[in-house]
Order: C-alpha cells, then structure tokens, then sequence
C-alpha cells in the first residue's frame, strides 16, 4: 500500500502522568505507580494510533521524559544530582544536562521491558526511536519492526556528519535484521527552534549537503520536516535509494492540518520520488502538543494519506 503512515516517535502524555504541553515535564508517579501509569500510557496511544488508522505505531514514548534523558536515566556514570548547563545544537539553546562523573556503564536492558509490553498489545508494524545504538539488537530480537535512530543535529553539523556521523549511522545499524530508520528534524516545536527557523532564509537547503551520503548509507528509512517548513521538496530526489517518510503534520503549531493540506505535501514529494517510497508522517514529535491536538493531527495524517492513495490509484 502506498502512502502508510507514522509518527516521528514521541506523543503527548496524560496529565495524570506528568505535566501536559512541556517537554522534559517530571513524573507526577513514583516507583511502581510509575511503571504502570507509563505502561497505561502506552496502552493509550498504542489504541489511539490505531484508531486512528496509523500504519507504523510507536509508544509515544511514554515511558521516557525525554528521547535522551530516558535511556541517561538508567546508566552508571551519570550523576543526576549535578546538572551541567551547556548549549545545544551548536549553542540554539541552553539546557541544564546531568553530568558524567564516573565510567559510563549500561546496567542493563533500559527500554526492552517497554517494547515488550508495546509488541504484547499491538499486532501492527512498531517502531522505536533511539539516540544511539545502544541496544538496537536487543530490540529488533524484541521483535520490533522498525528502529529509528533520531539526528536532529544533523541538520546544524554538515561538516561533522559528513565527515563521521553517517558512518557512526552504519555502525549503529551493524547486525539489525529489521528495518531501521534515521529522523533529521529542524526541533520541537519549541520558541528557540521556531526562532532559529527564522534565520534560516527563504530556503532551507541544509538536507542537500548531508543527503548524498546517507543516500549512500545502508540505513533504510529518512524521516524529514517537510509540513510549513522551506525545505525544497526537490531535495529528496537525491534519496532515491531510500524510503522517505515525509513530515506532513507540523508539531510547531495546535491548528489542526486538513487531510487536503496533508494529502497536498505528500503528493509534492510524488513529483521527486515513487509513490511507494513515501510514507506520511508528523515533522518531529507530538510530545509537547496538547493531548486532544495530537489525537487530531494522527486523524488528519491518516486522512490526508488515503485522500492521495484515493486520488492516485486510478491512475
Ligand atoms: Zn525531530
């Protein structure tokens, strides 16, 4: 089927687990209470993506504060208690990070038991976004379907990513036997990102200087923000070994997107790459959106998606 469907990764959580329409909110459980309220959490969105009719589900990662702190958290070597302020993504943003004190060592399986539970609930395609190989075999065994390693910085380090980042890529995906996926994303939609995004000019042309490498990567999948961004879609004509999930749901603002809107951004990407490639999917993640915003915007993905496959199958 042409035109299937995911999320970046990351969906809203219910307020009774942590603070709605912020990111790296604090629990509002502890302990036991916690794992189960994240375990409900994820049981939510596992239904509502399929209500929704999405094709590639995710846990919305519920069970993580944040894509990084939520594997950090469980490491030796970090210590939580001294917060290190540092910029990010070449200095956008300032955030207060916890620091290394020790040897950095995985006390043991860190996100398994979750894609346990999401793979015991859901008979559909699932996916999981990590920020590093970590422990993708372990996972993919899980019998999760799709491993998506997340590069936001891959957009800000051109040079760098050239030079090393698409081989660390190859060398996080060494041995997966499922299919596996990189997102590279202009950020939340958060004020600095928003703020950066201004400055970037008429059009954003950074995927061009970092495509024709990961063009030549094995990595299967590339998830990009193409929904009221100014990224050219001409560009991913130079992904055309690659599946392309196309970001037609932007995280940066609460109006809700048409299916005609979402089904207009996917048939742009047609003209550059065979219907077969392309997947719709949101710009980046849901998490800061509000609960009832994100539920629509799935709808509207899934709607936009067979709204194109309608249009185009007579064809
Ligand atoms: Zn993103």
């Amino acid at each position: 089927m042409t035109f299937q469907t995911s999320i970046a990764g990351s969906l809203p959580k219910p307020s009774w687990l942590a603070e709605p329409e912020k990111l790296w909110a604090p629990w509002r459980l502890q302990g036991a209470d916690l794992v189960a309220g994240q375990r409900d959490a994820t049981l939510i969105w596992l239904k509502e993506q399929e209500d929704a009719g999405i094709d590639i589900v995710t846990d919305g990662e519920q069970s993580r504060i944040h894509f990084v702190h939520g594997f950090l958290e469980h490491i030796d070597g970090i210590d939580w208690g001294k917060k290190t302020r540092m910029g990010i993504r070449d200095n956008r943003y300032v955030v207060e990070v916890p620091t290394v004190t020790a040897a950095v060592k995985r006390k043991g399986p860190v996100h398994s038991n979750d894609m346990r539970f999401a793979r015991a609930h859901t008979t559909r395609t699932l996916k999981i976004e990590l920020p590093g190989p970590m422990e993708a075999r372990e996972l993919a065994a899980l019998g999760v379907d799709v491993i998506q390693f997340d590069e936001p910085a891959f957009n800000v380090f051109m040079d760098d990513v050239r030079e090393w980042g698409v081989a660390a890529l190859e060398e996080a995906i060494k041995g997966l036997d499922c299919k596996t996926a990189v997102h590279i994303c202009y950020g939340y939609g958060i004020k600095p990102n928003i703020e950066w995004k201004q400055t970037l000019g008429s059009e954003w042309r950074q995927y061009e200087e970092i495509f024709p490498a990961i063009n030549s990567s094995r990595i299967g999948m590339v998830s990009l923000e193409c929904a009221g961004s100014k990224v050219p879609m001409s560009l991913i004509s130079l992904l055309s070994d690659k599946e392309i999930m196309i970001g037609a749901i932007d995280v940066a603002t609460n109006r809700v997107e048409t299916p005609e809107e979402v089904a207009s951004v996917l048939k742009a990407a047609t003209k550059y790459a065979s219907p077969g490639r392309i997947y719709g999917c949101s710009n980046c993640g849901l998490a800061p959106l509000p609960r009832d915003v994100a539920v629509d915007k799935l709808r509207a993905l899934v709607s936009g998606a067979a709204l194109l496959r309608k249009e185009t199958s007579g064809k």
